[in-house]
């Protein structure tokens, strides 16, 4: 099987790569490299099944090998991201999902869009439901994400009826691992750095507003789960167990032993005030349930950051 992955050298997709080589795929991770990294894929390039193609998702491309499966997971994704890419944000949302599609038409290959659970908005209805239709400020900060994601979703689900493709939508819900950028600037990169490094570690608001964290390689089972069944509907994939940002700041304190002060930052427009994923749906459906717990998870995601920070000066 020949596996596509766009955003493959990026934080999840390069996790997805590792994970479609091992399960015998001959995988082509597409990028263009605006908030994906090299050094992500780096270890996988002298793999024999494996291969990167820059470019960017929005415009066209044609592939003259049959492709098998389309993962669609070429995105800015961090709220400091889509806010420095606002444009490319809405174009790999609007037009990077229609190529992707097209190419998964042409070659009537399997297609999976990565959603998220910022489709949501700030959401009314908590733990969040794949029914609830969600709350989301068009015309915000976070909108240029927000709406190409649903706009996303909405074309997927338009070729899943009228093409009759293979197509699969998931919700992310805020996952964290191995390859995080540094500087990304959510809330886990930027927690784990502030701690290591003994910085002021910035607490957004009050820090009550909530969180549900889900281990990277959870999440990705979860993806290559769904990726086979006939299944169409969109399905959340995150971890429920939910935490205030005050305490999540707290445990990374801990973790990191650290000796950092907690100091206040002003709450980004339209933050999400709660966000817990129901997963009842892909309880069901994939018989799937994260695994990996927040102490596992982070002690893994630190030992990552922290060689990181050493190999380039910043600890
Ligand atoms: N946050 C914070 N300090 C930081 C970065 C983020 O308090 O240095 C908060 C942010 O306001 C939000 C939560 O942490 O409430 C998660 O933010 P992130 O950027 O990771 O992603 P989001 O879930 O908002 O998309």
């Amino acid at each position: 099987m020949r596996t596509l992955i766009t955003g493959g050298a990026g934080f999840i997709g390069s996790h997805l790569c590792e994970r479609f080589l091992a399960e015998g795929h001959d995988v082509i991770a597409l990028d263009n490299f605006i908030t994906g990294n090299r050094d992500n894929v780096e270890h996988l390039m002298s793999h024999p099944k494996f291969r990167v193609l820059v470019h960017d998702i929005s415009e066209p491309i044609e592939f003259h090998e049959l492709i098998d499966n389309v993962l669609h997971f070429a995105s800015p994704a961090s709220p400091v991201d889509y806010l420095e890419f606002p444009i490319q944000t809405m174009k790999v949302g609007a037009l990077g999902t229609h190529v992707s599609l097209g190419i998964a038409k042409k070659h009537k290959a399997r297609y999976l869009l990565a959603s998220t659970s910022e489709v949501y908005g700030d959401p009314l209805v908590h733990p969040q439901t794949e029914a609830y239709w969600g709350n989301v400020n068009p015309i915000g900060m976070r909108g240029v994400y927000d709406e190409a994601k649903r706009y996303a979703e909405a074309l997927t689900l338009a070729y899943y009826r009228q093409h009759k493709l293979d197509a699969h939508i998931i919700r992310i819900f805020n996952t964290y691992g191995e390859r995080m950028q540094l500087n990304d600037g959510r809330v886990v990169p930027n927690f784990i750095y502030q701690a290591l490094r003994g910085d002021p570690m910035t607490i957004y608001g009050d820090g009550s507003q909530t969180r549900s964290f889900c281990y990277v390689t959870d999440l990705v089972e979860g993806i290559y789960r769904l990726l086979f069944k006939d299944f169409h509907e969109p399905v959340n994939l995150g971890n429920p167990a939910e935490v205030t940002i005050k305490e999540f700041a707290e445990e990374i304190h801990k973790l990191a032993h650290s000796k950092s002060v907690y100091i206040s930052k002003p709450l980004p427009l339209d933050d999400p005030k709660m966000r817990k994923p129901d997963i009842a749906r892909a309880i069901e459906v994939l018989g799937w349930e994260p695994k990996v717990g927040r102490e596992e998870g982070l002690r893994r995601t630190m030992a990552y950051f922290q060689e990181k920070m050493q190999k380039t000066g910043k600890l």
